[in-house]
């Protein structure tokens, strides 16, 4: 038996970087995956290398049509909805004389108005089952501050609280609402740092020394979608190689 053992989970932005490993890991652990993105091919290819636990479906996180769709799409196909992840997200970064309305928008269109929808869209449901985890990925971006990247700070302060509101809604009904808060993990979005060359400014605020893998940001996503995290809601849960700490 897996630890998410008949559970359905739909991750997006699951194409690649730390919402395919979630899936992979879920998967391994017994779930049944829907993997959504903009990314077609590339989240085409991260289901069929996973197998018949998953599938892919073409998601715009900003669309609230879409995320009608995908959400009848897995009632239908399932049955059931046990675990939201809302994890795609776009980074910024510019500083704040730099940073275009359009620009401002876009990112806040994306992380912050993609997880709103996201949790309208799957707490009926979950309401209805009594049961249910979403999972919002924030960032160490969502707990300090963050020079040089106003929209994106702003997006994941956003979701930290939307997260906590929507979890004193809905925990009456057995359904949870936690946020994660990732430090620098290697995955594409590394390469917006690199771009701009600050990577070497980012890392000397990980005590720890290192970026993280992937895999180590799904673990605790796991715990989370799984019943083991059963009285944990309205929380932040850090894995940051003890960037916040000071
Ligand atoms: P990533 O860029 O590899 O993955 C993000 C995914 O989101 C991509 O597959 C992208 O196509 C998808 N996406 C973007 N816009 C979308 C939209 N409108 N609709 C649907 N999907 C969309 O980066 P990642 O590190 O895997 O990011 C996952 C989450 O973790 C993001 O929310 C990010 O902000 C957060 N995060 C990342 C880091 C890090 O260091 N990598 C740190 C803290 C938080």
């Amino acid at each position: 038996m897996g630890r998410l053992s008949g559970k359905v989970a739909l991750i997006t932005g699951a194409a690649r970087g730390q919402g395919a490993e979630e899936a992979r890991l879920f998967a391994s652990e017994g779930a049944s995956v829907v993997l959504t993105d903009v990314l077609d091919d590339d989240g085409k290819q991260a289901a069929t290398e996973i197998g018949s636990a998953a599938t892919f479906h073409h998601h715009d996180v900003t669309s609230e049509a879409e995320w009608t769709s995908v959400v009848d799409a897995v009632l239908a196909e399932y049955g059931q909805l046990d675990v939201l992840v809302n994890n795609a997200g776009i980074l910024a970064i510019a500083p704040l004389v730099l940073t275009t309305e359009a620009e401002y928008r876009r990112v806040i269109d994306v992380n912050q108005i993609g997880t709103f929808l996201g949790m309208k869209a799957v707490v009926p449901h979950m309401v209805e089952r009594q049961q249910g985890s979403i999972i919002n990925i924030s960032s160490v971006a969502g707990l300090m501050g963050s020079p040089g990247m106003i929209a994106y700070g702003a997006s994941k302060w956003a979701v930290r609280g939307m997260t906590k509101s929507v979890a004193l809604e809905v925990a009456p009904f057995g359904v949870r609402v936690n946020s994660i808060h990732p430090g620098i993990i290697e995955t594409p979005m590394l390469e917006e740092f690199e771009k701009w060359g600050v990577m070497g400014a980012v890392m000397e605020r990980v005590p720890v020394g290192r970026t993280a893998d992937a895999r180590e940001v799904a673990n605790l996503a796991l715990y989370l979608a799984s019943d083991e995290s059963v009285y944990s809601t309205g929380s932040e849960f850090v894995v940051d190689g003890g960037m916040t700490a000071s």
